[in-house]
């Protein structure tokens, strides 16, 4: 049982609070005080889910800036249209996972599509931010809209399956371009199955319950709707017994050893970092949008 990740802790949401006027989010960090266990990532934010009713005015997050890490968007429910500093734009619909790396500077906007807003429905996402090392910190933003379709199925067995969106399951690869190790996999649970999940040995792991009832490692359970269980960096598995149908998203990633500075949307290694990020955005060196 020597390889079986270790459960450092089960947390609830940290804070609620609403994104601009279009995401109202349950935060699992930083909130919770767990970055230093779950390092390479920095934020995860769970929107929804939540109904908004017709209208002709797409809500959401009006232009603002992110230096130094990767912001990766996962739709689960409603969609959401895109338009960046950088000349992208876009729109991610269900299934579909935007991964865009900020680096050195981009600008942009996040709105309800266009469509989504005028017919209204269930609006449903998690955001992550995952850190860039000191090295690529400034390097050229990039952007990856990977489609629902190009994101490879790994069978669990008993109808249960994993979507590998980064890093690799069972032989599966996943489509997501990253800087260092990064594992990402949208787990579907079939209610009543067992499944035996295998993450890296030295990367620092969680396993956040959108919905449904999972029991990890036979001890640890969760129930109804967003909770996260921190795993150790050592061990290379984790089992899951799912009493219900259950979504789940599982990282993990290799710890990047280097001081954090960050403040708001801007993280870096140095206060000094920091404060020229406020300084490069205000002087429009981050881009603008058209
Ligand atoms: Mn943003």
């Amino acid at each position: 049982m020597t390889n079986v990740k270790e459960v450092l802790g089960v947390f609830g949401s940290g804070s609620t609070h609403w994104v601009g006027d279009g995401f109202p989010v349950r935060n699992m960090f930083p909130s919770n005080g767990i970055e230093a266990e779950i390092n390479p990532f920095l934020m995860l934010d769970y929107a929804g889910p939540k109904d908004f009713k017709p209208s002709n005015r797409p809500r959401g997050v009006d232009e603002h800036p992110h230096r130094g890490f990767e912001t990766v968007t996962i739709a689960y429910q409603g969609a959401i249209d895109h338009r960046d500093s950088s000349g992208n734009s876009g729109t991610i619909r269900p299934g579909d996972v935007q991964w865009m790396t900020a680096a050195s500077g981009v600008v942009h906007e996040e709105k309800h599509g266009r469509e989504f807003t005028e017919k209204g429905g269930t609006f449903e996402m998690i955001q992550l931010w995952v850190n860039l090392p000191k090295s690529v910190k400034m390097s050229q933003p990039q952007y990856q809209g990977i489609l629902d379709e190009q994101i490879p199925h790994s069978d669990l067995g008993s109808g249960s399956y994993a979507r590998v969106i980064a890093g690799e399951l069972n032989g599966v690869k996943g489509p997501a371009r990253t800087f260092t190790p990064v594992s990402l996999f949208d787990i579907r649970l079939k209610a009543g199955s067992v499944v035996e999940l295998s993450l890296p040995a030295g990367h620092n792991s969680a396993l956040f319950l959108l919905k449904g009832d999972v029991t990890v490692n036979a001890a640890h359970p969760l129930t109804g709707e967003a909770q996260i269980v921190v795993l150790g960096a050592p061990g290379e598995k984790v089992v899951l017994e799912s009493k219900k149908d259950s979504t789940l998203l599982a990282m993990s990633g290799e710890p990047i050893n280097e001081p954090v500075a960050s403040y708001g949307p801007f993280v870096m290694n140095t206060q000094e970092e920091i404060m020229q990020a406020v300084a490069d955005y205000r002087a429009g060196k981050m881009g603008r949008l058209r």
